[in-house]
Parts: structure tokens; sequence; C-alpha cells
């Protein structure tokens, strides 16, 4: 699953090929196929990331909306290069005069006005994304209170909330706060709040910023048993909003009275 980090990053290399330049689209998508002729000759106004979605925004004021899920991924291929994967898992294609764009196997590509997407309750309806520069830290908390009832683990996975989150950055940020994912928000105390916070910018921006390098900034995801490095208790997991989660049971506190 791609979490925020990678689809900003992907974002980043989509914009600097597509961005102002004349498309011809196609779709892998039997559904969407009828629309490929209202798309000729537009331009791509921009390419920006919002949580895990892409949204290749278009010049007649429509939007591209790409969703990795779990299967799906990106390739830039220069138009004389041979593609690397078979052409009938291409779910978009998106052609400029140099290059082909193309999302393989993803299951969620779709096409909506701005002002449908905006209302969409499946797609539009996304919190504060920590990697935008309009990320707002009151409408994060405003958010966040809301939820006074769910478990914190559940609740950083909830895209509604704060998007880009997903299972990895839950698992550390969690562990870097020292918060037990099992706590209930309504116990969280206003110290411990902010040291989420604090954490989902700063693992989210060390992700960005060490993307494809080989260095090592996850603690105890997917380390089942293995001594905390903080304390040296072995690390726990169980089963939180249909993920695996991880835990320090000593040092990750798991009291309302810290
Ligand atoms: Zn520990």
């Amino acid at each position: 699953m791609a979490e925020g980090p990678l689809v900003h990053h992907y974002a980043n290399r989509l914009r600097r090929v597509l961005k102002g330049k004349q498309v011809r689209v196609e779709f892998g998508i039997r559904k969407l196929k009828q629309f490929e002729i209202s798309l000729e000759g537009l331009h791509v106004q921009d390419v920006e990331a919002h949580g895990k979605q892409f949204r290749i925004h278009l010049s007649d004021d429509r939007v591209l909306l790409v969703h990795l899920m779990m299967w799906g991924s990106w390739r830039i291929y220069r138009n004389e290069d041979a593609w690397d994967k078979p052409r009938e898992r291409a779910r978009l294609i998106l052609c400029t005069r140099t290059h082909e764009v193309v999302a393989f196997s993803t299951p969620i590509v779709q096409l909506l006005s701005k002002a449908d997407l905006e209302t969409d309750a499946r797609w539009g309806n996304l919190g504060p994304d920590p990697l935008r520069s309009d990320f707002s830290i009151k409408e994060f908390f405003r958010l966040l209170e809301e939820q006074r009832t769910r478990e914190i683990g559940e609740v950083l996975l909830d895209q509604r909330v704060i998007s880009g989150i997903g299972n990895i950055l839950r698992v550390e940020i969690l562990f870097q706060s020292r918060v037990h994912p099992r706590r209930l928000v309504g116990t969280l105390s206003q110290d411990e709040k902010h040291e989420i916070l604090r954490w989902i910018f700063t693992l989210t921006k060390t992700w960005m910023k060490n993307m494809g390098k080989k260095i090592d900034w996850i603690s105890i995801y997917r380390k089942t048993g293995r001594p905390c490095p903080r304390c040296g208790t072995p690390i726990g997991f169980s089963r939180q909003a249909g993920r695996i989660t991880y835990a320090c049971p000593k040092c990750q506190c798991l009291s309302t009275n810290p």
C-alpha cells in the first residue's frame, strides 16, 4: 500500500513530465473508454498528491483521480522505451509528445469534475495531509476531537481525519510518541496529542527525504518478538482496523493518566 510519502514522491515525478503538456488519454477500464474523445486536445494543468490519492488536473476543469490501493504502480516511459509490464494491465495511459505515463493494475481511476470531487463522499472527504502546505493543525485537532470514543491506532488510518498515513507510519508514529495504539482518543492528554502530531510531521518528512536510500528509520514495524529499541521488552502485535499493528507493551502507554 502506497503511503503518503510515496504518493507525493511519485506525484512530483509525474508533475515534471506532465505539467503544462498536451496529453492523449487512454483508459484500460471499460466504463471510462467512452470519455476518451471528450479529453482530446486537453492539457495537464497540474498533478498533486492528497493523502494516498493522485489528482491530475486537466485544462477543462476535470480531474483524473488515481488510487494505487495494494497493487497499483506508475511507470514513466520515454516514447522509444519498451514497456516492462504487460499492456493489458494498464488502467490509465497519458501520452505526451515525449513520454507515456502509465498507471498499472490500479483498481481506482475516476474522472470527475472539480466540483463533484469536492462533494464526493468517498474521494472528496479527506482530512489534512501533513506533506501539503495547506495542512491545518487546528483542523486536525478538531477532527481528532470528534473521534474521542475510537482507538488512536484506528483513527490514524482514517483518511477523513488525517490523510496519507498507512500501516507503517501509524505503527512508528505511535511508538515514537510512546502511546499505545489501543488508547481511546478521549483519554489522550494535550501533550500526547501534540507529541503524536510532532511525529506525524517528523516521520512523513523523514520517509520523503530518504526515499530510495537505504536509511532504516523503522523501529518496530514487523518486528514482533524482537527487543524494543528503547526498553528491550519484546514487541507485541495485534489486529486493529483490519491490519496488524505493533507496539511495545511496556513503554507505549496504555493507561489514561501517564
Ligand atoms: Zn519499550
